[in-house]
């Protein structure tokens, strides 16, 4: 009780010296932010990375993702996804990977990513944040990196949102479930073939009892193929999932 008393204005103080000393910028185009009168500039971008970052509101595919037409029939699928078998029931995404949101996509892995990163959780949030706690998942996990790849790095994206994304939901995010157990290839270099075997068996993972049936939540930056998320939901199911859901912030449409 008295550590907190004494603690917040402390801490209010230490982010307005902070905020004067390195004056808050846009963490995706570092333009200067105007300060709020809130001590910290927190993690908000500009006005016109908002703007061109803005969702454009068309439908999407719940099974994949992908954007759809207002008056096609695409509950088995859209022409995306309707050949492809996935682990994962369905994907709440953001937007879809093109443009701005590709650019922010990409500077978000960087290793200065993490305001980026937890600006594109509270995007997502606000945008399916209904859709999210709706999914009534029991914990948030997210598509983790060969543990040789994390060395001497401390911010990965997929971890940042799916933490994120689990305070905002008041669950767990656990980083224990879920464990990729050798190095592939880069994903983005290779055909829709070779990914889906790049991964074949590349993760593995283990449930504790009172995750056994239950919904997961599973986040990861971006969906293409979906071939890692369904690897990764694939080897949850195996371990007992009830069943999983993706969360990325981006869809690609790409190859
Ligand atoms: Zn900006
Ligand atoms: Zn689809």
């Amino acid at each position: 009780m008295t550590t907190r008393s004494t603690g917040r204005p402390f801490r209010a103080l230490w982010r307005a010296g902070c905020d004067f000393l390195y004056p808050p910028s846009c963490p995706l185009c570092d333009c200067p932010l105007e300060r709020t009168g809130t001590a910290g500039g927190g993690d908000r971008l500009c006005e016109g990375c908002l703007d061109e970052l803005r969702p454009d509101g068309r439908d999407s595919c719940a099974r994949c993702g992908a954007p759809v037409g207002p008056y096609l029939n695409w509950s088995r699928g859209c022409h995306y996804c309707r050949n492809d078998r996935f682990a994962f029931e369905s994907v709440v995404r953001f937007g879809v990977y093109d443009g701005a949101l590709r650019n922010a996509c990409l500077r978000m892995k960087h290793r200065h990513g993490v305001r980026l990163t937890l600006c594109l959780a509270g995007m997502l949030w606000n945008e399916a944040g209904r859709e999210l706690r709706e999914t009534n998942a029991a914990a948030v996990v997210a598509v983790p990196r060969y543990w040789m790849q994390a060395l001497g790095r401390d911010h990965h994206a997929a971890e940042t949102l799916a933490g994120a994304l689990a305070r905002r939901m008041n669950v767990p995010f656990r980083d224990d479930l879920l464990r990729k157990t050798r190095r592939t290839a880069r994903q983005a270099v290779l055909t829709p073939n070779e990914r889906r075997s790049n991964l074949r068996g590349a993760y593995s993972a283990e449930l504790s009892e009172d995750l056994r049936g239950k919904t997961l939540l599973l986040v990861d930056d971006v969906l293409t193929t979906g071939s890692t998320a369904h690897q990764t939901a694939k080897a949850l199911r195996k371990a007992g999932a009830g069943q999983v859901i993706a969360a990325v912030i981006a869809r690609g449409l790409g190859l």
